[in-house]
């Protein structure tokens, strides 16, 4: 058990005591007791709590504690405060499902916590510590699942992957996250049930594919999501007979968001990435990056002889200076030949041009000097001496103003 349980007790000490003076129990639930038992840090752990206390009671109880309240989740059962610095989730009792296989099924609130945990995914996710007396209520064993590292669920695996079959992307996190074997029955009912998946949002995928990827060894989800059968729901565009190597190349790189993506959209043809992308609903700025950093490395690719300076400048100011690291560790995690990049890359930047890349006179400064009127004119000129920086160098002002001069006659 971690050093932390004692002092955790005593942070949630004032709303434990709020909901016992009005005699309704309140538990730590979830992640966070799954977390402590690990020995996780106090930093990485998200305070969720359940009771079987009705979202309006939750409400009136956190009020008096509570620097900030959020009632958005109220009907499905959330009321989230921030108590003495601290988000909380507090989440009334699920009660026993009687759900119909829809997208969205009903949320019916229960009294009783072990059936609220006989819905959570998995059994190690299925624990609770109830605060008036720090008991651990684990009625599924999840603390012998964790000890034997084995992802179970808590109901029969059938009936928990058809009442939401997210649980079974859920399963990819914390296999690769906690080095879990995967029950027997568990691989059977996934694949039996996988056909479910096709009523999972493109956002619930996404998030659960960057949950994965946050993992400090995400390959052995990987191999999971193709065993049961899962990849093609999630990335459709990438080959399945890729997806193991592909979680091997994510083992190996940093742990970075942005790189272990590239690394698998990198496996998605380049006239198809722009689509996926937007299909999972990437956000623009997400999705924008992603592509530039793989467009830079196709470039570097896409030939075999060295690249010279202005190509270098050329991609410097298309992928900008600021994401070059990226662009180092992609090429490296793809085992792509960096065609001496790196080399011409530093002799540039040591001179300092690579900061700018842009012009330096302005649309209007060119209209000045060459007594041009607002038209294509003043773009061509930007573009040539756009071009110009690219192939031969910087240019300073003066320098820029007698390029324009003795190549741009103004209308006479
Ligand atoms: P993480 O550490 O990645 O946040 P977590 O276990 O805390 O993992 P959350 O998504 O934060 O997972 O959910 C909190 C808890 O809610 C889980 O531990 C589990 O008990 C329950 N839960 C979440 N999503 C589901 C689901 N789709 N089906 C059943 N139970 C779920
Ligand atoms: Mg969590």
């Amino acid at each position: 058990m971690n050093d932390l349980y004692p002092s955790v007790l005593r942070e949630v000490a004032p709303l434990r005591d709020a909901f016992a003076s009005a005699g309704h129990q309140l538990y730590l639930v979830g992640g966070i007791v799954r977390d402590l038992h690990l020995g996780a840090p106090l930093v990485s752990l998200d305070f969720d709590m359940t009771t079987e206390a009705r979202p309006a009671v939750i409400k009136a109880l956190v009020d008096p504690l509570a620097t900030a309240v959020w009632t958005q989740g109220e009907k499905f059962g959330t009321i989230g405060a921030q108590v003495d610095g601290r988000p909380y989730e507090i989440t009334t009792h699920r009660a026993e499902s009687y759900s119909d296989g829809s997208r969205k099924p009903e949320v019916v609130f229960g009294d009783d916590i072990e059936v609220d945990l006989s819905r959570r995914d998995f059994t190690l996710n299925a624990m609770a510590i109830r605060l008036a007396d720090g008991e651990l209520i684990d009625p599924f064993d999840g603390l012998g699942a964790l000890e034997r590292r084995e992802l179970m669920t808590p109901i029969e695996p059938e009936v928990s992957f058809a009442d939401d079959p997210l649980r079974i992307l859920r399963a990819a996190r914390f296999i690769a996250r906690y080095d879990l074997s995967v029950n027997d029955s568990v691989m059977a009912a996934g694949r039996a049930l996988i056909d479910r998946m096709s009523i999972v949002s493109a956002e619930r995928i996404r998030d659960e594919l960057d949950k994965l990827l946050a993992a400090p060894a995400p390959s052995s989800g990987f191999e999971f999501l193709v065993e049961v059968g899962a990849w093609p729901f999630v990335v459709a565009a990438v080959d399945v007979s890729s997806v193991a190597g592909i979680g091997r190349q994510l083992d190996a790189v940093a742990n970075d968001l942005v790189l272990r993506r590239c690394v698998v959209f990198s496996y998605v043809a380049p006239e198809q990435r722009r689509k996926t992308l937007s299909g999972l609903r990437y956000s623009k700025e997400e999705s924008r990056q992603i592509l530039s950093l793989l467009g830079a490395v196709d470039v570097i690719r896409a030939g075999s002889e060295p690249l010279d300076a202005p190509a270098v400048r050329r991609l410097v100011a298309s992928v900008g200076y600021d994401q070059l690291g990226l662009v180092h560790s992609l090429i490296a995690a793809l085992g792509v030949s960096d065609r001496g990049f790196g080399t011409v890359l530093e002799t540039l930047d040591a001179s300092g041009e690579l900061e700018r890349l842009t012009p330096v006179l302005t649309g209007d400064e060119i209209m000045e000097l060459l007594g041009l009127d607002p038209g294509p004119a003043v773009g061509a000129c930007l573009k040539a001496l756009q071009e110009r920086r690219f192939s031969d160098g910087p240019l300073d002002r003066a320098g820029e103003v007698a390029f324009l001069t003795t190549n741009y006659h103004p209308t006479s």
